[in-house]
């Protein structure tokens, strides 16, 4: 019997868990520079949760949860996204509490049952970061500017902001009745999904990619023509500040999201990848979420970046910042005494921050030549018999090809050097 793993899961390999961690530690760094503070919440949550949250006519919780029952038949499942666990987690905890705004960041794993394609899992990793607790259109902006400052540390170039304003409970019905009546207007032009949509989720409609829609489309009413005083002066706010902080976007008055809770500010930060135009975050103003998951009102602005994606463009960057160090020194040895003594100077080696490894079969120089040579490790050390009554090792560079006889500190130093100056 052979296993597989699952459609659409991925092991994540010993070469790529470096990468992968060292982009944690940016997301973690770059975070902590905003303000931000990281939220761990559990893997599975109760299902109402989604419904209510993300809304049960989405793609996400109509066709795409993994949803079960535990043995006590409760309905569970598996986390689609961050936003609704952070709400629930910041309600709950009663960070409410805590002095506004509230920032906080999470790096976790989520689930959806979707058609896998390159880049795309059924178990995948999302960033994701929420500010709760201020309508000021300066944390819209901050959020953004967040988004940026995280993908250029990950070293993302050509970045295109893309936003828009959907409205508010008090302007949106407006447009949405115009819309639908629009979407009627047309229905026979449009995909049988979106003659769905234009019943349940009409503002999804505007982002389908099916080029018969795209075509009816090109004269659909435009939500920022909509906008009450309060959102255009909120929206107009935030396009000013963008400006003044050398953030440039394009207004897309066709840019929704895929969840049900946001109002007000959506945006989408993609790049050039492969020749193509590919999204690496989205995210917007989410105010009547927390009251809506039984909280009190509260404004909250936020985004999510599909991590591997992220990874996939920083793999093709080839930066140095991503590579894992390798071992830097092999020790040879003839087993035994030699053996046992070469365990122990390893660790001394190692106290000195150094990476080293041992042949702990002692089988010899040529076997351990073989090992170092495979392993791209630079350096060699012998430890035979001699060398331990004289305290005086053979150290081999294997890349200049030559060796010297060396004392143990003398060793450190030597190794200490060569790692100063390849920096
Ligand atoms: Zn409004
Ligand atoms: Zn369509």
């Amino acid at each position: 019997m052979k296993y597989t793993r699952l459609i659409g899961t991925k092991d994540i390999l010993p070469g790529e868990t470096f990468p992968w961690v060292a982009l944690q530690n940016i997301l973690r760094d770059v975070s902590a520079r905003f303000g931000y503070h990281e939220i761990i919440t559990p893997l599975i949550e109760t299902t109402n949760l989604f419904i209510h949250s993300v809304g049960d006519v989405t793609d996400i919780v109509s066709k795409e949860m993994y949803s079960f029952k535990d043995k006590s038949e409760r309905d569970i499942t598996l986390k689609p996204e961050g936003t609704s666990s952070v709400v629930r987690a910041y309600l709950e905890n009663h960070l409410t509490d805590l002095s506004k705004p509230v920032k906080l960041y999470y790096i976790d794993r989520f689930f959806r049952y979707e058609k896998p394609q390159k880049g795309r899992y059924r178990e995948f990793y999302q960033y994701g970061a929420e500010c709760f607790g201020s309508d000021s259109p300066a944390v819209d902006a901050e959020v953004i500017q967040l988004a940026f400052h995280l993908l250029l540390s990950m070293g993302m170039k050509d970045l295109i902001l893309q936003l828009n304003s959907i409205g508010c409970p008090s302007c949106r019905p407006r447009y949405r009745e115009q819309l639908v009546a629009f979407l009627k207007l047309h229905e026979n032009e449009l995909c049988s999904e979106c003659k769905l949509r234009a019943a349940t989720n009409p503002l999804r409609v505007l982002d389908c990619k099916k080029e018969s829609c795209q075509a009816v489309l090109a004269g659909v009413p435009i939500t920022t023509n909509h906008l009450c005083r309060d959102c255009a002066q909120h929206f107009n706010t935030l396009q000013e500040l963008l400006t003044a902080l050398g953030l440039p976007f394009q207004c897309n008055s066709r840019l929704v999201r895929g969840f049900d809770y946001y109002n007000r500010t959506v945006f989408e930060i993609s790049s050039i990848f492969l020749g193509s135009q590919s999204a690496l975050l989205g995210g917007g103003r989410y105010d009547d979420l927390v009251e809506m998951l039984g909280g009190s009102p509260t404004p909250a602005v936020g985004f999510a970046m599909g991590l591997e994606r992220a990874m996939m463009i920083i793999q093709e960057s080839n930066s140095m910042a991503f590579v894992e160090p390798s071992t830097t020194l092999w020790i040879a040895n003839f087993g035994g005494i030699t053996l046992t003594e070469s365990l122990s100077i390893a660790n001394q080696i190692r106290q000195a921050g150094i990476r080293v490894e041992v042949d702990l079969e002692g089988k010899g120089i040529k076997k351990s030549l073989e090992s170092a040579l495979k392993r791209g490790i630079p350096y060699l050390l012998i430890i035979g018999e001699d060398e331990l009554k004289n305290r005086l090792f053979t150290l081999k560079d294997l890349q200049k090809k030559d060796q010297q006889s060396l004392t143990l500190q003398e060793i450190i130093g030597t190794i200490q050097n060569s790692q100063m100056n390849s920096l």
